[in-house]
């Protein structure tokens, strides 16, 4: 069997498998956005992991170092985000092709350091790679003990939330692949800074774990309709979307109608937003809602989740067919 017919999930589950439970001091090992690790009375410690391929998320030639630099530290400081969690310290590896210019690694660092809110870069290692760039970043964060925000502590009668955009970061790889038709430079500029440099939700991660308005995140990172899948399974229960509840920017609307496709293809489908899902009890919403406006984040309601299982989308109260749920997968062939 080739790693393509069971694709990426599928591979870590057989991981996974092999790895065995995990055990105390592990609080939660493979399977959430981040590994938990209990430490003591106090504080407990989160730790994620990503790698970036030349040639699979980024071609050297298409996308600016700083740019690169910022999106490989904010794709990790996204995960520890979706935990609760509050980013402590970083490493970064590298596999680097001998002749690169020096100053190609003089800029990612800029852009790394930019997008780390004052986290150090604590270690890391760096070798020579025949094949490519590979970038391999860790984030540490801490959080306080027994607590952080879990992909499978979702219960059903809850209101699913959305913090941050989902589709801007597809629409513009989209541009960038040339596969649609800009509208206008700067609607353009947007969408292709979505996708670059995306936002990671940090600051709402902690509040909504501090404040304890929240038990359950994930950050959208392979498509809403994926993760959001990822929350149902984990947490075995289902969830209904209100398709016009989903936010959209207005460059996504204009480049949509401009090339005669549904926005909300990318906005359902698109992976690499960043933004923090999330799910909130009845009892908490007012809390939320305090604190929204306190700390001016803009969240929204998009749905609730229900006994059963997998995503429903509901246009207008009526259900649209949505197909596989279709996110981002390293293995599976593309249509
Ligand atoms: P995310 O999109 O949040 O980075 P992934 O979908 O990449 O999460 O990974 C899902 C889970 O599988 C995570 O807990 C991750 O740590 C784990 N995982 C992925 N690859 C491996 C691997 N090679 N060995 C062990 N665990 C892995
Ligand atoms: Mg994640």
């Amino acid at each position: 069997m080739k790693i393509k017919d069971i694709g990426e999930f599928g591979l870590i589950e057989r991981i996974h498998a092999k790895a065995g439970r995990s055990s105390y001091p592990v609080v939660i090992g493979i399977g959430d956005d981040a590994s938990v690790l209990d430490v003591g009375p106090r504080n407990q410690i989160v730790t994620t992991t990503d790698m970036l391929v030349e040639g699979v998320h980024f071609l050297r030639d298409s996308i600016e170092p700083f740019d690169l630099g910022f999106k490989s530290h904010a794709v990790n400081l996204s995960d520890i985000a979706a935990m609760g969690a509050a980013p402590a310290q970083s490493f970064l590896s590298f596999g680097l092709p001998p002749d690169m210019e020096v100053e190609t690694i003089d800029t990612f660092m800029d852009g790394f350091m930019e997008v780390g809110e004052g986290v150090p870069l604590s270690g890391g290692d760096t070798v020579s790679s025949p094949h490519g760039w590979i970038i391999s970043v860790t984030v540490i964060g801490t959080s306080p003990a027994g607590r952080v925000l879990r992909r499978d502590s979702g219960v059903p009668g809850e209101t699913i939330w959305l913090c941050g955009p989902v589709g801007d970061s597809a629409a513009g790889l989209s541009i960038l692949l040339g596969q649609t038709t800009k509208v206008d430079e700067q609607g353009a500029q947007f969408l292709i800074k979505s996708h670059n440099r995306p936002l990671p939700q940090v600051r709402m991660g902690r509040i909504l774990l501090e404040a304890g308005i929240s038990n359950c995140a994930i950050d959208v990172s392979d498509g809403l309709l994926q993760d959001l899948g990822h929350i149902c399974k984990r947490s075995k229960l289902g969830a209904e979307l209100e398709l016009e509840s989903i936010p959209l920017s207005s460059p996504i609307k204009e480049l949509a109608s401009a090339n005669g496709l549904d926005p909300y293809r990318w906005a359902l489908r698109g992976g690499e937003d960043y933004s923090l899902l999330f799910t909130v009890k009845p009892e908490n919403e007012k809390k939320l809602l305090r604190v929204l406006e306190k700390e001016e984040i803009a969240a929204v309601p998009i749905g609730r989740t229900v006994p059963g299982k997998g995503v429903r989308v509901f246009r207008d109260g009526s259900e649209v067919e949505t197909g596989p749920d279709g996110g981002f997968d390293h293995f599976r062939e593309r249509p």
